[in-house]
């Protein structure tokens, strides 16, 4: 993977970005931006980071924990699933956790926030397209979760966190169902809204995303 590469996706990119913040009447800071080197080497990471990338996110906690401790000085994000007798390692490396989909793991992480003497952030991963493949809290089930997790006072509910269904025809109005949800919660958790990927990104700024994924969009296709 050539520098000059992901310099000139990156660019592309931003002017994506910007163009969706034009359209949707935002601020291109409300964005944060996460480069996702899942299945990508270290020396992606370091080129990526040379091209000014800052945040980046991992899927898989064996991947976070050996590119994250390489480069100390980026954001790190955990976005995918987790199980509980990896939480300390996530929360070892990671600053950001998008993937929080169940009450015993919420449980665990406060737990080990608390003993780290820190507030670990999240955000509740919502299954929006209720596809049996996909990991997260039904849209119904966000109230009760939210509630229940009020308890958890070493964690704080940054958001909510999607990934949207392949069907490009069902995304605008999955995000919009997130950002509803978000909304009538309004009272007990953050205002993030981690949605949009490489195919559907500048949808999800129009509809409100706060934090973007992008892996294919900056890296190409991965092997
Ligand atoms: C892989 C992945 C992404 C990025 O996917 P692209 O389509 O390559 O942009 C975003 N979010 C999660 C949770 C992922 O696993």
């Amino acid at each position: 993977m050539r520098v000059n590469h992901i310099s000139e996706r990156f660019n592309q990119v931003q002017d994506a970005i910007s163009q969706a913040c034009h359209r949707a009447r935002r601020r291109e800071e409300e964005i944060t931006l996460i480069a996702v080197t899942k299945t990508w080497p270290a020396e992606v990471v370091q080129a990526a980071t040379e091209v000014g990338l800052t945040d980046f996110g991992e899927n898989k906690v064996q991947e976070l924990i050996a590119k994250a401790p390489l480069f100390p000085e980026n954001k790190w994000h955990m976005i995918g699933h987790l199980q509980r007798n990896k939480a300390r390692q996530v929360m070892t490396h990671a600053q950001d956790f998008h993937a929080l989909d169940n009450l015993r793991l919420a449980g665990t992480l406060n737990r080990l926030a608390a003993e780290a003497g820190r507030i670990f952030p999240c955000f509740i991963q919502v299954n929006v397209s209720r596809e049996d493949s996909k990991f997260g809290i039904t849209p119904d089930g966000v109230g009760e979760f939210v509630i229940a997790s009020e308890e958890f006072e070493s964690i704080k509910i940054k958001g909510l966190m999607t990934l949207a269904s392949p069907d490009i025809r069902k995304v605008r109005e999955e995000f919009q169902l997130l950002r509803s949800i978000r909304n009538k919660h309004e009272r007990l958790i953050g205002t993030g809204l981690s949605m949009g990927m490489s195919g559907d990104y500048e949808i999800a700024i129009e509809e409100g995303a706060t934090h973007i994924r992008l892996g294919s969009a900056l890296f190409g296709v991965r092997q």
